[in-house]
């Protein structure tokens, strides 16, 4: 099933639940605006390439659309639309005043010199700057793409409408750029991880956990999660995995990484199979890569108790299903990964009002967005007798459509 129609299922599963009517539900699957470009670069020793971006602006009844931009091999229209269509709700879940957008290139960053990223990223800001600004449209980071690569499209964009640093949201503190806003889908993730936990009695120390990547969402989820006292049994990232049953040191682990250190090197844990890493035994298994690892495949053989997505869509329909049956507690991608976007709502806020806010302010609220997001999402699934994914999906999707619906029908 591709990513679009695994979203869209979700989706219909909660317009049903909700009593949505079926022209409502048709406008609010049908993206606003799909955007796809030609982005042609020289390369460093001076041959022509040629890539392609993409910008899904899916939904803004309820605000600017938000959403990150992707530098992936994998990023393709069904990923963009896909991954636009949950913004809309993940950002209504925790009721922050946007609506849902996502963009990418469809190019192997690693294999890229940093001028030609920059280059990349300048010609693409080029070829969208009509169709994004600072009520309409928000980019941030993704994976692939970080403060540094916001800062290019800061820089391109200004010299079209001016210094705006409310277009982009993750960017480094020189230009505008929150506290706090690099650890925050990582710091989200362990607010969610502990609302969720409480619910059963337990709190992330005394637990252990798998992690599936060491980017900046798994590396910084792994590090708050081991200065809360979680045991980290094993780890991954693109290279390898490694595990230590008797917990990996993580602080030791980043500072490895920080040294220029593969993961697989790191002589602190064993290396394992990457393929055995999502069935590895253990209380929770928070998937930080990319989407549609978990499938018919292989979710039989998962042994977690619970599930976090730090990723987005990591689970697919029939995998959720086999994983439900099994009892498996899974806390969906558009709550458990909502932290980075909701510092990024603090971060534009900053900008607008001109004044920045201390870390602790920032990371205070963020931690109050992640909880009241949590009780609301319980109180619908009480309303619908239904589990996480739904209790989040119908909130958020209620949201968007109360909004549609108020905004009225006539053209
Ligand atoms: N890329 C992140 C996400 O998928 C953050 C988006 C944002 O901050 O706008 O939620």
């Amino acid at each position: 099933m591709s990513a679009f129609a695994a979203t869209s299922r979700n989706f219909l599963r909660a317009g049903r639940l909700l009593g949505l009517n079926s022209t409502l539900e048709k406008s609010l699957l049908i993206p606003f605006r799909e955007i796809k470009v030609e982005c042609t670069i020289p390369k460093d020793d001076g041959s022509i390439v040629s890539f392609i971006g993409f910008r899904v602006q899916h939904d803004n009844a309820r605000g600017p659309m938000k959403g990150g931009i992707r530098y992936h091999p994998q990023v393709d229209p069904d990923e963009v639309n896909a991954l636009a269509q949950l913004m809309t709700w993940k950002t209504a879940v925790v009721d922050i005043p946007y609506g849902g957008a996502k963009g990418g290139i469809n190019c192997s960053p690693s294999e890229l010199s940093n001028s030609e990223l920059e280059r990349l990223t300048r010609v693409f800001t080029q070829k969208i700057h009509e169709s994004i600004g600072i009520h309409t449209d928000i980019p941030a980071p993704d994976m692939g793409t970080n403060a540094q690569t916001m800062a290019w499209i800061l820089d391109e964009y200004s010299k079209f409408h001016g210094h705006s640093p409310a277009i982009v949201t993750g960017k480094p503190i020189d230009l505008g750029g929150s506290l706090g806003r690099e650890a925050a889908t990582g710091r989200g993730v362990v607010f969610a991880t502990e609302a969720l936990l409480a619910e059963y009695g337990k709190s992330i120390s005394g637990q252990t956990f798998v992690i599936q990547g060491y980017g900046n969402v798994g590396s910084w989820t792994a590090e708050l999660i081991h200065k809360e006292g979680g045991k980290i049994i094993a780890i991954s990232d693109v290279t390898g995995a490694i595990r230590n049953s008797d917990g990996i040191d993580i602080l030791a682990l980043s500072k490895h990484r920080a040294e220029g250190g593969n993961l697989k090197d790191f002589n602190g844990a064993d290396t394992m199979d990457p393929n055995e890493l999502l069935m590895h035994e253990c209380d929770v298994l928070i998937p930080c890569a990319l989407g549609g690892v978990l499938t018919r495949e292989n979710a039989a053989n998962v042994k977690a108790k619970y599930i976090i997505e730090a990723a987005n869509h990591p689970i697919d329909p029939e995998a959720d299903e086999i994983l439900s049956k099994k009892g498996v507690i899974i806390l969906p991608d558009i709550y458990a990964n909502a932290g980075g976007v909701t510092v990024s709502y603090f971060e534009w806020v900053q900008n607008i009002q001109g004044y920045m806010w201390d870390e602790e302010k920032v990371n205070l609220k963020l931690q109050k967005y992640m909880t009241n997001a949590f009780k609301n999402i319980k109180a619908m699934c009480k309303t619908y007798d239904c589990n996480l994914r739904m209790g989040a999906f119908t909130l958020g999707v209620n949201r968007v459509a109360r909004a549609t619906v108020m905004r009225g029908w006539e053209a």
